[in-house]
């Protein structure tokens, strides 16, 4: 139920009455109190106001909802192609310098160094594409995505760290060089 307030004009105390009473008496000075209605259509204008301010923030949030979901998928095919390419790479070229052969110069060497420009050249571009844009205050958050960029180059340190282990690993232990 709508509640109306209005403060009362002897005491200044806070009168309330629901949509269907237009005289209420005041609960701390007893004094009648009309609401009248410009009064009235002034709140409902504020209310609607309000509900429309509400409905603009939801948009915008489903909005940088859906560009936070976009900017990750990017983020995590970049990140997994870089690894599995440094990987495969890294394979190649110790397995290849190991038995000998000169297999890594065209296929291993190659794959390193494109999956180390995708380190380079991608970590810089996701971070100024992160959505780092906040729909209450209408600012982009530069803060944010400087942030974004120092986490994004560890984890692609870590990842390459693993990558190289796994390779280690998998010359070894597997193909038993
Ligand atoms: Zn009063």
């Amino acid at each position: 139920m709508d509640i109306l307030t209005i403060n009362c004009p002897n005491c200044g105390g806070v009168v309330q009455r629901r949509r269907d009473e237009y005289f209420v008496r005041c609960p701390y000075c007893g004094s009648e109190v009309a609401f009248d209605e410009i009064k009235e259509e002034a709140q409902l204008e504020g209310y609607r106001a309000h509900i429309n301010y509400l409905e603009q923030n939801e948009n915008a949030d489903r909005t940088s909802r859906e560009a936070m979901v976009r900017w990750m998928r990017a983020r995590n095919i970049v990140l997994a192609a870089m690894t599995l390419l440094y990987l495969i790479g890294f394979c190649v070229v110790g397995y290849d310098s190991e038995m000998d052969r000169d297999g890594e110069m065209w296929i291993g060497v190659p794959m390193m160094l494109i999956s180390l420009g995708m380190y380079f050249f991608g970590v810089p571009t996701l971070a100024a594409a992160y959505p780092a844009y906040d729909a209450l205050s209408k600012k982009t958050d530069k803060a944010g995505k400087v942030k974004m960029w120092i986490k994004l180059g560890l984890t692609g340190l870590g990842l390459f760290c693993v990558a190289s282990i796994l390779a280690y690993i998998i010359i070894r232990k597997i193909l038993k060089v």
